[in-house]
């Protein structure tokens, strides 16, 4: 890189690492970087083994190709808005450890800063970039971005933080502030001449070929920070979103039911404080709604699942989850698993959702409740394929809240009061009560009258034929009875 001009000799540099925090506001790292240097390099890596790789156990694709377009768009994004405050992104593809090590030793940068991450990926590399920079008299500067809170201004350290969402809820609620946003530069100064920006891969580059949307999905995912902004704004103050998410956040087809904005929060195109702080300002002019108050209680539960993922390390990985206590019943069994994970079980609410995630990278919380329990508590199948199968699909996973929701369902996480055992028709009945979720996805069983479609099991030949289905033909028989 070029020697540094006499009369910037002392101006001290700083790399900083971008990593899922897509987003020039509310970044801690940034705010930080700046504090520290005006000459900062912003560099994003594509992690060749996250973007390349396959999942631990099963081998499904790491990232699949709804969220690798997703990551891919959030980046450009990100290089735009620089571009426009005067400085541009550095992206490779490869190992950060040592793409990032290299950029700071050739830039003779002080420091690299980077926003903390907490699991076993993320804090394999973290660990391995500070060794290397230790070396050569570098420092790895941590900042924290992910959160509401600020774990500093818990009213307990990580380790002793309540195990139960109740009891932390109100000890967090009650005691603490949620910060204020941190502010975005007007303009940074640009690159060292010879450091090359590089340029964007494609979709191609990690395996996936291009694909279009399908056009039944709730909502166009486009990553970046600009459109994150945009979906906050359609939920919170053009649509009644936020008003009624009390109420109506179940809905499985109404993009405005819940706000969807959890692909953009899981690669911090935006951050949880700058949509507690424009969910307050809309329950202040609407004098308070519960929706809002329920949405922030989300919020908090991501953070709760965050900490419990800190405190209680990678055993959320495991089947034994948190407490340890794995169930040994579950098998591996490849073809149930296979059923569930193509949509083909027989169970039309579980098949609509899982069609849905295959084709969109999305699925409601209902949709996840319901098919993780179908998988595990009827067809008895080892919950982790589940999860790293969501893993691999959704466009908004995020290793704590993932493996942290299956460890609560399970009963084998932090708080096992939590397992669940669903009426799973029932759940179909009330949350699709007209079928419309099943049918858009299941087209095949699209002619079936309401109380049908959500069984079509109970049909004698006769009620298949005159409504031209055959069920072990046209949709496939049940694998588990849900109507005993
Ligand atoms: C088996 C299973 C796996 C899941 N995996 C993920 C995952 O990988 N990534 C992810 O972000 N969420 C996950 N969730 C939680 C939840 O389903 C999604 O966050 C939610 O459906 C996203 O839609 P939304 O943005 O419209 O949510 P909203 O209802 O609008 O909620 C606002 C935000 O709060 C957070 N949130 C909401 N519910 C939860 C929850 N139960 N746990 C943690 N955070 C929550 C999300 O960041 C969400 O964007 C999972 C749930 C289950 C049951």
């Amino acid at each position: 890189l070029e020697t540094i001009p006499c009369c910037m000799k002392k101006e001290k540099r700083a790399v900083l690492w971008f990593r899922q925090d897509l987003r020039l506001d509310d970044n801690e790292a940034l705010h930080d970087a700046l504090g520290h240097s005006k000459h900062i390099i912003p560099v994003y890596v594509f992690d060749e083994r996250l973007f390349k790789g396959t999942t631990y156990r099963f081998g499904f694709p790491k990232t699949g190709k709804f969220r690798a377009k997703f990551i891919l768009e959030s980046v450009a994004d990100l290089r735009r808005s620089l571009q426009r405050l005067g400085t541009e992104l550095v992206v490779r593809v490869g190992k950060p450890e040592e793409i990032v090590f290299n950029i700071a030793r050739e830039a003779e940068a002080s420091w690299v800063f980077c926003n903390r991450e907490r699991m076993k990926d993320e804090l394999f590399v973290q660990d391995q970039l500070e060794k290397k920079l230790w070396s050569i008299g570098q420092e790895l500067r941590f900042s924290r971005g992910k959160m509401l809170y600020y774990t500093a201004d818990l009213p307990f350290p990580v380790s002793q933080a309540p195990d139960n969402f109740a009891s932390f809820r109100k000890e967090v609620e009650k005691m603490v502030g949620v910060r204020k946003p941190l502010p975005t530069p007007d303009s940074l100064l640009p690159l060292p001449s010879n450091l090359p920006a590089g340029n964007m891969p494609a979709l191609s580059d990690f395996g996936h070929a291009p694909f279009k949307a399908d056009p039944r999905a709730t909502t166009d995912f486009k990553g970046g920070e600009t459109e994150a902004k945009e979906r906050l704004h359609e939920f919170v103050w053009q649509s009644a979103g936020i008003k009624h998410y009390a109420t109506q956040r179940n809905s499985l087809l109404d993009e405005n039911a819940s706000s969807k904005l959890s692909p953009w929060l899981a690669q911090g195109c935006i951050s949880p404080k700058t949509l507690f702080h424009e969910v307050a300002l809309r329950a202040k002019e609407e004098k308070g709604t519960d929706g809002a108050q329920d949405f922030v209680t989300e919020l908090l539960r991501r953070d709760f699942l965050r900490l419990m993922g800190k405190k209680h390390g990678n055993c959320i990985f495991n089947k034994g989850g948190i407490q340890r206590r794995p169930d040994r019943t579950l098998t591996n069994d490849s073809s149930l698993f296979m059923r569930w994970a193509e949509g083909r079980t027989g169970a039309p609410f579980i098949d609509a959702n899982m069609r849905e995630l295959n084709m969109t990278g999305y699925i409601s919380y209902r949709g996840r409740l319901n098919t993780a329990v179908f998988l595990s508590k009827e067809l008895k199948v080892n919950w982790l394929m589940g999860a790293e199968y969501f893993e691999s699909l959704l466009l908004d996973y995020d290793a704590c809240s993932n493996y942290g929701n299956w460890n609560a369902l399970m009963g084998v996480g932090s708080d096992p009061r939590e397992e669940r055992s669903l009426n799973i028709l029932a759940q179909s009945r009330r949350y699709d009560p007209k079928g419309e979720f099943i049918r858009l996805w299941l087209p095949e069983l699209a002619a079936l009258p309401d109380d049908r479609v959500h069984w079509p099991h109970a049909m004698s030949d006769g009620e298949q034929r005159s409504f031209g289905l055959t069920v072990g033909d046209d949709y496939p028989l049940a694998l588990a009875n849900l109507s005993r």
